[in-house]
């Protein structure tokens, strides 16, 4: 029986990529390039690649937020200044939010059963809680902790060491990590020897081996 969830926030309570695919056709059409769906998921793809080098350690959280919208545009043969569509991006996304259908029953329900719930984020600090403070699920938390804020990311072994010492039980068998991403979520959660629950709707195929699998919001009130 675990005593914390620690929980990701982007795709796991919020549908991020809503938010996502909404705010960049916003500035896609904004600096001339008509948002089809098909040139929405060509950025989506190309900012991913960009968050798989970070959490690798290739490059850093600046040169990220940057350079997607900086390539993306010149593929176009848009010049743009990345800083500055960044700035914009994060903007509208803050007013661009969703929540996943049914999420807010799932999370009442885990507050009921007695368990304290963590948000833990791999987000931009300023952006994530404008974010938060657009829906009703924060009053279910007893913390959050954001990367940007620690100075370590998921997967990093440093972000969980200071997540494990600000709840303050070392007792690892008392934790269970849920979150959508294998890179960071699940795979930083295997490294600290912490169970994981790999929140996966879509049902993407991976080898890793995890310790439960929720393909729906069914799977929370089945297993916790
Ligand atoms: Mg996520």
């Amino acid at each position: 029986m675990y005593k914390y969830l620690l929980i990701d926030c982007d795709d796991t309570i919020l549908d991020f990529g809503k938010s996502e695919r909404v705010s960049i056709a916003l500035i896609m059409d904004k600096y001339g390039v008509k948002p089809t769906s098909e040139i929405v998921e060509e950025y989506v793809a190309l900012n991913e690649g960009y968050w798989r080098k970070f959490e690798k350690g290739l490059i850093s959280k600046e040169l990220l937020l940057e350079l997607r919208f900086k390539e993306f545009f010149q593929k176009y043969g848009i010049d743009v200044d990345g800083k500055k569509i960044n700035q914009e991006y994060l903007d509208t996304l803050t007013y661009n939010v969703f929540v996943i259908d049914g999420i807010e029953d799932v999370l009442k329900y885990l507050k009921d059963k007695g368990y304290k719930l963590y948000i833990i984020t791999n987000g931009v600090k300023k952006t994530q809680v404008s974010r938060w403070n657009k829906t009703n699920l924060m009053q279910y938390f007893d913390g959050a902790f954001i990367s940007e804020d620690i100075g370590y990311f998921k997967p990093q072994k440093e972000y969980f060491d200071y997540v494990i010492k600000e709840i303050g039980d070392n007792d690892l068998t008392n934790y269970l990590v849920i979150g959508d991403s294998i890179s960071s979520d699940i795979m930083g959660g295997i490294n600290y020897k912490i169970d994981v629950a790999w929140f996966n709707p879509k049902n993407k195929l991976s080898d890793v081996k995890v310790n439960y699998e929720f393909n729906s919001l069914d799977d929370y009130y089945k297993y916790l």
